[in-house]
């Protein structure tokens, strides 16, 4: 009897091995970050009145805390981050006008990490240019940074990048309603109630289909990554269909991870005051805890096995985070010849790979630890030209699909 309970008992054990990548389960990484949640402060949405110059933080993705006057023609526009300590990647979004048309100085005043976007202008908010970088400096010995700008009545948008906030990306994701390779749906809600968007692309049925994933913005003011994103995805909606992609493999989306962290115009975090991209060990922060489960939970019912992740980021240039040889995930050769393709297409010297280990515990772990899946962290410069970033997205689509294609399973 007991030898029957123990041959049972090893049944069993052997049937939850079997299913571990279909469940969602909490993972080691050599090195450990705490990720509970910690405070942030929230700042005060509010129109800034100085005689006849006026500014703004009323409208998602904005970040201006403090306006102030130095002197005849010198503003100051305080920047601080949610909380700290933070990663050096300083936003700012705020709308700035004057009754009459003038010309002022605007001084970007940091309380946290210096400088480091330069700054986009725009009119409407949609059309972005960068600000001619004649009218821009560093101050000396200092953080800040100072810029002229031409005032008039009509509000002007000044940004760290594009702003690309959840209404943005929003609309981005809903085109495709009524494509019939393009399933629309949610994977929850952020803390503060925001849809955490999800999109399945497959032709038919994505049963038993070897699956992608991709994931996007992390990290709010990352907008570069993001573009580099929309152009991966942008391709394969257009081309996938009839190269034969969409018919042998399902491709699952997650645009905008951190929503909250994004329209409140944070540095880094969610509203968890946490970096989410170290949360992927044992999911304290909600909006990385349900697209972990929402990834396992659909594959499982699809029965898919996931054969690589993607994340995209940005960072001060264009560079692939991938593995070394100490992790040997699915898809063995893929990367290399990934980025090879990716090189050629682009005419470019160097694709600027930098593998490594295993180390925090970052998505890129979390695609291999759950799933033994390959995984890049795909990473785009701060101020690469928004036309590369298209064509390299395009054509990283295309390398991608012509390999698993060519994949002989
Ligand atoms: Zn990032």
């Amino acid at each position: 009897m007991k030898n029957l309970f123990l041959y049972f008992g090893i049944i069993l054990l052997i049937g939850a091995c079997a299913k571990a990548p279909y469940q969602l389960a909490k993972h080691k990484y050599p090195k450990k970050v705490d990720t509970k949640t910690r405070p942030i402060s929230y700042q005060k949405k509010q129109l800034f009145k100085i005689g006849e110059v006026s500014a703004t933080n009323q409208f998602p993705a904005a970040r201006l805390n403090g306006f102030t006057q130095i002197n005849d023609s010198t503003f100051q526009a305080k920047i601080s981050p949610e909380n700290t300590p933070i990663n050096g990647s300083a936003w700012y979004a705020f709308q700035i006008w004057s009754e009459v048309n003038r010309t002022i100085y605007l001084q970007l005043h940091y309380t946290e990490h210096k400088h480091r976007y330069h700054p986009k202008i725009s009119e409407d908010g949609e059309a972005w240019t960068v600000l001619d970088s004649s009218l821009v400096a560093l101050l000396p010995d200092s953080i800040d940074a100072v810029m002229k700008l031409d005032l008039s009545p009509k509000p002007l948008w000044v940004a760290a990048q594009e702003i690309q906030d959840h209404r943005r990306v929003g609309e981005w994701v809903n085109q495709w309603k009524g494509n019939p390779l393009v399933t629309i749906g949610t994977a929850g809600n952020s803390v503060q109630g925001r849809s955490m968007y999800y999109m399945n692309l497959s032709k038919g049925d994505f049963t038993n289909k070897p699956t992608v994933v991709v994931i996007s913005r992390q990290h709010p003011p990352e907008v570069t990554g993001y573009f580099a994103m929309q152009a991966f995805i942008e391709k394969i909606i257009q081309e996938g269909g009839d190269n034969g992609f969409l018919d042998k493999y399902r491709l699952m989306v997650y645009p905008l991870m951190n929503p909250d962290g994004v329209d409140l115009g944070h540095f880094r975090h969610n509203t968890g005051g946490i970096d989410m991209n170290r949360d992927w060990s044992k999911y304290h922060q909600p909006e990385v805890r349900q697209v972990a489960k929402h990834i396992v939970d659909e594959c499982r019912e699809g029965n898919n096995e996931v054969l690589l992740g993607l994340d995209f980021h940005s960072t001060y240039y264009d560079v692939y985070y991938t593995y070394d040889d100490s992790v040997q995930p699915k898809l063995p050769g893929f990367t290399k010849e990934w980025l090879q393709r990716i090189k050629t297409a682009l005419k470019v010297d160097d694709i600027n790979e930098q593998p490594s280990g295993l180390g925090t515990p970052v998505s890129k772990g979390w695609f291999y630890k759950q799933f033994g899946a390959e995984s890049i962290t795909y990473e785009i410069g701060d101020g690469t030209p928004r036309e590369f970033i298209k064509l390299k997205g395009e054509v990283s689509a295309t390398a991608m699909m012509d390999i698993l294609l060519e994949r002989k399973d």
